[in-house]
């Protein structure tokens, strides 16, 4: 999918005192996308959406909506709304009151302010809580008013820090699906942030990878998964195979690998570099039927660990070679199987190995 930009953040990097928490960041958010800024904690995620809010000035570079400089633009000033993770609702007020506060403070005449809360309380399926105080809620209602009120009043962009994360899991599954059936329904820009990579992969449009202040990667989920660029983030997803590369001097310059030679495609690797390649990635299948641009090798199987719909296997690179990879096979794939000790023909295919920088 593809979105027309709104916001685009430029060099945008803070400090606090001599103390820097974000290196500066370049970034485009589209119209209408679930961005997810994803990342361990302290590593400055807040400290984005915080800045793209107005709540704190960036210490370098500048933030424009829509081509317009909105860096120095006061917080009240900016069409976004923020859900933050205690939903900080007003608990003398009820439901219906807590969500209509936003256009009562711009003034908006009270037949427009009853029709429009009544509507986003029928999206957020609470139309029957209406009269309720937020005391009186539970934990997934609360959530869904402070999405209610940050709806109303139609923002272009809604910010999200952490906003699943007071749920327990089942729970949290349900919002996350709800979450995203709204923002598609609404088509706003949601800017989400979230410490859970699952999380993060089932809803994203795009996300912003993370760690010690520093944007290690932007992509899609399927991006960030098959195609990591870092270390990092090769092993902050789900599991992944690393291992050690070289790049080949030459006119074409080559990675050699474990798994052999792979033509580079981009720019070459600044130093020494690794390579990733997923578990799942892996076949089982002879040389003799490999095609253009997949690759097979021998190895031997030192493990073998039935998990249900999937196996997981460990093949050692070789005989003698000090290498081994894991590899996820659908179980019905082994057909007879192979026993621990014997020879196997892995087969993947080039495309599906990353280099990644140290
Ligand atoms: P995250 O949301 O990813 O957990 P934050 O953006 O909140 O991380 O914080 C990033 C870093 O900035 C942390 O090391 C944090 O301690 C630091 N930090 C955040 N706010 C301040 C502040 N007001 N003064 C000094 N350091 C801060
Ligand atoms: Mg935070």
């Amino acid at each position: 999918m593809s979105f027309r930009n709104l916001i685009h953040l430029a060099g945008v990097g803070k400090s606090y005192g001599a103390v820097n928490v974000l290196k500066p960041v370049d970034l485009t958010i589209g119209d209408g996308e679930f961005l997810t800024i994803l990342g361990p904690s302290g590593s400055g995620k807040t400290t984005i959406l915080r800045m793209l809010g107005g709540f704190t000035p960036p210490s370098t570079g500048r933030i424009l909506l829509d081509g317009v400089d909105i860096t120095d633009m006061p917080i009240f000033e900016r069409p976004f709304n923020t859900v933050f993770q205690d939903y900080a609702l007003f608990p003398h007020m009820s439901v219906a009151k807590n969500v209509g506060y936003g256009l009562k403070m711009r003034r908006r005449p009270r037949a427009e302010i009853d029709a429009k809360v009544a509507d986003v309380l029928a999206m957020v399926e609470l139309s029957d809580k209406a009269g309720r105080y937020p005391a009186e809620l539970s934990g997934g209602q609360r959530q869904r008013v402070a999405l209610a009120r940050a709806i109303v009043c139609e923002p272009k962009v809604v910010l999200l820090d952490e906003p699943l994360g007071a749920l327990d899991a089942e729970l949290r599954r349900s919002m996350q699906d709800f979450l995203k059936a709204l923002q598609r329904r609404i088509r706003t820009t949601f800017v989400f942030i979230t410490h859970d990579q699952e999380e993060a992969i089932s809803m994203s449009d795009r996300i912003v990878v993370m760690d010690h202040g520093k944007v290690e990667q932007v992509g899609t989920p399927k991006d960030i998964y098959y195609r990591p660029q870092s270390e990092f983030v090769a092993k902050f997803f789900g599991e992944n195979n690393i291992l050690p590369a070289r790049l080949t001097a030459g006119a074409d310059p080559a990675i050699e690998s474990p798994l052999g030679g792979h033509a580079l495609h981009g720019a070459a690797p600044a130093g020494t570099c690794s390579v990733a390649i997923r578990p799942e990635s892996f076949s089982l299948g002879e040389a003799a039927n490999t095609a253009a641009g997949q690759r097979s090798m021998v190895g031997r199987l030192e493990s073998l660990t039935f998990l249900g719909a999937t196996t997981q296997l460990v093949v050692r690179l070789g005989d003698g070679s000090p290498h081994t990879v894991k590899v996820r096979l659908p179980t019905p794939d082994l057909g007879e199987g192979v026993g621990i000790g014997e020879a196997v023909s892995l087969r993947w295919s080039t495309a599906d190995v990353s280099v990644l920088n140290a």
